[in-house]
């Protein structure tokens, strides 16, 4: 009998926990604020965006956007992060992805400052990661961790196999799980026979973003499968790597698209400013 991974009931109860930690931090005269810098005007980013503002609103966080014209350049996007680093007000700050061509995310990330990278994304933070460090760790990943934990999924000793290795899903959630002692690999694009992997798995990890690119083939029975992907539909339907109606009977637990990662994603950057303004 296979479980559906609610991410939206436990992003949910993730919510309320912040609230009260919010409101506490204001009795002690903290008010924790969240800067998002959006530049341009990609369609899915702004959904994003305003999902996180609606979050925030609700858990009682400060929220401040700056939305910059697609032709921005990178010194006027490098100042005005450097502004926001020194506004001891502001406790996390995010700079939405993709920017627009032209303009350098690496860089961007590079420029904030470690103390808040609610991202998880500058050097010091992938660093600190990797070395099994606290630090904030990139919410996407993070909340992985929080619902394999939640439903008490084994994570130490579990082969744990992710399909994608970018540098805000596959690379930290790798080393996310191998610090929790699971043995992992991460496949992409140029892996070979990677049917043969995926089969193997314990924990099955798909961020990809190809619609229902995990098949029941690839899939061990009595595995557990997070869908990381987010592929919007002709139709506007959102669905995602995993071909989830025909996968749901083999599994053990399985995670739905919507409903699943998105909102544990957004729960986690909560938590990244709560945990920020706390050290500030
Ligand atoms: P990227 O495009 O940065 O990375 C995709 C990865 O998938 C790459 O490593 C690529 O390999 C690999 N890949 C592509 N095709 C194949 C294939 N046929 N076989 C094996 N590997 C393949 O994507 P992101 O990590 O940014 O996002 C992945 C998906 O997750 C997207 O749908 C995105 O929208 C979604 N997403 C969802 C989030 C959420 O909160 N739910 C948060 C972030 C992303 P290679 O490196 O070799 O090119």
């Amino acid at each position: 009998m296979s479980e559906i991974i609610n991410g939206k009931e436990l992003a949910k109860s993730i919510r309320l926990k912040l609230k009260e930690e919010v409101n506490e931090l204001k009795n002690a005269n903290i008010r924790p604020k969240l800067a998002v810098i959006m530049v341009g005007n990609d369609k899915a980013s702004k959904v994003y965006v305003k999902n996180k503002s609606k979050a925030c609103e609700e858990i009682g966080i400060e929220y401040e956007e700056y939305l910059l014209p697609e032709n921005t350049k990178m010194t006027e996007l490098l100042e005005l992060i450097e502004k926001l680093n020194n506004d001891v007000t502001i406790h996390g700050i995010l700079v939405q992805s993709p920017l627009p061509e032209g303009l350098d995310a690496n860089e961007a990330f590079r420029k904030i400052s470690p103390k808040k990278d609610v991202d998880g994304f500058h050097p010091v933070n992938v660093g600190k990661l990797s070395l099994n460090q606290d630090c904030f760790v990139s919410c996407t990943p993070y909340g992985i961790i929080k619902m394999l934990e939640t439903y008490n999924i084994p994570i130490e000793g579990a082969y744990a196999v992710i399909i994608g290795r970018s540098n805000i899903v596959g690379k930290p959630l790798a080393k996310c799980l191998l610090n929790k002692n699971a043995t992992v690999t991460v496949c992409h694009s140029r892996t070979k026979n990677l049917k043969n992997i995926t089969k193997q798995a314990d924990i099955l990890i798909s961020a990809i973003g190809k619609p229902k690119f995990v098949t029941k083939e690839m899939v061990k029975e009595g595995a557990t499968v997070i869908d990381v992907g987010i592929n919007r539909m002709n139709d506007g339907k959102l669905i995602g790597d995993v071909d989830f109606e025909n996968i749901k009977e083999k599994v053990s637990y399985i995670t739905p698209v919507p409903g699943g990662v998105g909102p544990m994603t957004i729960a986690m950057l909560m938590h990244n400013v709560v945990k920020a303004s706390k050290q500030h």
